[in-house]
Order: C-alpha cells, then structure tokens, then sequence
C-alpha cells in the first residue's frame, strides 16, 4: 500500500497513515536526533506532523521540511515504541523517494554513481576491484574501511560452489544473498559466512543472477527497485531452497519485502541460533568481545532475542555493549550524507571503549554499514590498545586454512 501515489502527493491510504499517529510522544526518547537536540520537529512525531500538515496544506511547501526529513537517520527505533503501531519507515521511505522526485532533495553526485552501479552488480564488482585489492594487501587504510582480506577475483557464488564440493555437506540447503556492496567491497564476510554455514553442514546456494536489494535506493530516495525485486524473486525460486540467509541487517531488511511470497529471509546470526553450532575452542586470554545490535536487524527486522548460542559458539567472552539497541548513527548513507550528526551519534555510544577491559578489544555487529561507522572511531578511543570490529560470523569463521576435519561431518 502506497501511502504517496505516483504524483508525489497521499492518496487515501497515504493521509490515513500519516493521521495514525495519535501524538503521544513515546517515540521521542528512543530517537536519536530528537536526543541530540531536543527539537520536537526533529523526532517522528514532529516529522509526521510537519509531512501531515503539508500534505493537507496547512503547511507551504518548505526547505524547513526537506531538513528535518533529511536529518531522520531511519534507524526505526520509533516503530517499535509506537503504540499507534505508525509504520514510519514505511512513509519515510516514501517521502524520501517523493522528495528526490520533485527536485527537493538532489542527492549528490557520488549517490546517484552509487545508485547507477548498484543496479548493475557486475559492473559494481568490476568497477571495486582496485579497492578490494588494497584492502587485501593494506595499502588503502580509509577510516571507514575496516581491515579484511577480500578475494580479488573469485565470487562468493564460485567460492560456495568450490567449498560445497571439497566438503560435501549433507544438510539443508539455503540461499545466501550475497549483497553489491558487501560482495564487491567486503567480500571476505560473505566467504567467512559461506564457511561457517558448510561447516555446520548446510549446502549452501549463491544464485549469480540476485541483484542489489534496494536499501540503497531506499535511504537515498532514489526510487523505484521493482526491477530489482522481481530479480531478486527470479534469482531465488529455486527448487529445494526454502530460505534465504542474509549476513547484513540493513538487506535482510529490504530483501525481505523485495521477495516477499517467494521464499523467507532470515538473518543468519538468528538462523544459526536454532542450530546444533560447532563451537570454536580457543585460548583467548584477555581478548573481549563487546556486541552491537543493528537497528534494522532489532527494530526493522524485528528480531529481539538475543543469540546467545551463537555468541557462546565464538568462544570469547563477550557481552552486549552498553546502548547496544542504541543507533549507531550508521544509517545506511547517513554517515556520508550528515558526518557531523553521525559522529555525534555515535560518540555517546563509544565513549565506553576507553576504559573498557579486554586486550585485544572486539567490537561486533552484523552489518557492514555499521562496522563502518564503528571503524571510523576506534583510532581515536583505542589509547594504544588493540580493538579491532568485526562482524560475528567472522568471530564463528573456521578461518581459510582450517582442516576439513574441523567440519561437522
Ligand atoms: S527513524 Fe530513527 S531517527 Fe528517524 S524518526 Fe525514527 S527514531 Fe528518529
Ligand atoms: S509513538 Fe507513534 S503515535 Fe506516539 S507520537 Fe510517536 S509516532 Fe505518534
């Protein structure tokens, strides 16, 4: 249900929407620009005040909109608080994408490259490759850049297939979306995923045909992914396969309503929480891992449970970072678009890393977007220590040169 029709302006199903909320401000606390600077019109509840008072025409048409609209990082803890049940990300989502249509909002220049490459994955895969090269012989250190080891040239599809032979799992099969950006930049997660899940003995299927899931086009306002939804419903229609995991929050997200009816999308740290885990034994000595919670996992996806199992299964100590429901400030190009908000937002939640016991120090969550927000501060708070971010199925990763007989066979 669109709440905005094609012409930019609510239809019906777009004013009753924008009137569902009933103004009781429990969504202000939990969101994080309403914390930062105490402006009614910079919370959900003032956002779908002002979007609601100019659709009606209480309101001009006005850049004091397009501002606050801009400043929502569309981290959905307002959802969650809503008793109204106001599905916000959903109108948002729309505004965004009537914004852009009508010249309001004029993404940049490297958005609209973004958006152009993200809708032809291989010419993305083609066009990162010089950067996955530097990355996997450090030559590049960006602060955003986590360090990792992607390969070069073999895809994560190929990669699957090749593990799949060598070990034969025996288990359920499943589907791996595989992402554009994860898979052109941040490949080595999609590999660490692929060994994890053979090794615990599942038959893993990456389809070469998925496309981007569309978050991008989504946080960006830059339109319309039915082409990349039908794709990515084609891609995935495959006999035998009757779920597809995703190791990124933010796409699990918008995959999950992209293929809606063809197959369920889950979260591979929640899948494998069901699962009978091998689990890593180590000596970690004073190592500590402290974990992050995705905003679109806990309140876009709407997974609350903690996975404990698979925390456990990791063998380090760890517990949950302090404000870990807390946005990170992350916000898929948010830390692009609004650095200086973004820093804030993310300052109150990191100060903790000073002091912090553990040596080295692991900072873990399960989307790329955020470990690049987090990467971007732990120069600065480290104080000589070592802290290092990773996503937790790198924590769970059997590692490349493991021995076939570490496989749950
Ligand atoms: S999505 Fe996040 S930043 Fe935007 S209004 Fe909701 S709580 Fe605030
Ligand atoms: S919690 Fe929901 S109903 Fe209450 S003010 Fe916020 S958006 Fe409106």
């Amino acid at each position: 249900m669109k709440p905005i029709n094609d012409e930019g302006m609510p239809n019906e199903a777009g004013r009753d929407l924008l009137s569902s909320c009933v103004h009781c401000g429990f969504c202000l606390e939990v969101c994080p620009t309403y914390q930062l600077t105490g402006d009614e019109n910079n919370s959900p509840r003032g956002r779908l005040r002002l979007w609601k008072q100019e659709a009606s025409g209480e309101l001009p048409v006005d850049a004091w909109t397009d501002f606050y609209t801009s400043e929502c990082v569309g981290c959905l803890a307002c959802e969650p608080a809503c008793p109204a049940n106001v599905p916000y990300g959903q109108i948002l989502n729309q505004v965004r994408n009537q914004h852009v249509a009508a010249g309001r909002n004029r993404p940049s220049l490297q958005t609209r490259v973004g958006d152009y490459l993200a809708r032809r994955g291989r010419l993305f895969d083609m066009t990162m490759m010089p950067l996955r090269l530097f990355r996997r012989y450090g030559v590049l250190r960006h602060r955003k850049l986590f360090p990792g080891k992607p390969a070069v040239v073999l895809s994560t599809a190929d990669y699957a297939h090749k593990l799949t032979k060598q070990f034969r799992p025996t288990g359920r099969r499943v589907g791996l979306f595989a992402g554009c950006l994860m898979e052109s930049v941040f490949r080595e997660i999609n590999f660490a995923t692929v060994r994890v899940l053979v090794e615990n003995n599942f038959q893993v299927v990456v389809p070469t045909d998925q496309a981007c899931c569309g978050a991008f086009q989504h946080h960006t306002g830059l339109g319309d992914t039915d082409l990349l939804d039908q794709r990515n419903r084609k891609a995935f229609a495959i006999d035998d396969v009757d779920i597809v995991l995703t190791n990124s929050s933010g796409c699990g997200l918008a995959l999950t309503s992209a293929i809606v009816g063809t197959k369920p999308v889950r979260d591979v740290i929640d899948f494998l929480e069901d699962e009978s885990l091998v689990k890593r034994d180590r000596v970690t000595g004073q190592a500590r891992m402290y974990i992050d919670l995705p905003c679109h996992l806990v309140h876009g996806q709407k997974v609350a449970r903690l996975a404990r199992r698979v925390f456990d299964a990791t063998g380090y100590q760890w517990e949950l970072a302090p404000m870990a429901h807390d946005c990170c400030g992350a916000g898929g190009t948010y830390q692009f678009d609004k650095p200086e908000n973004a820093a804030k937002i993310l300052q109150r939640k990191s100060e903790f890393l000073r002091d912090a016991p553990g040596d080295p120090i692991y900072l873990v969550t399960t989307n790329h977007v955020c470990m690049m927000q987090w990467n971007s501060v732990v120069r600065s708070v480290a104080g000589g220590r070592s802290i290092q971010v990773r996503h937790l199925i790198q924590m769970l990763d059997p590692g490349e040169r493991s021995a076939p007989r570490s496989f749950n066979r």
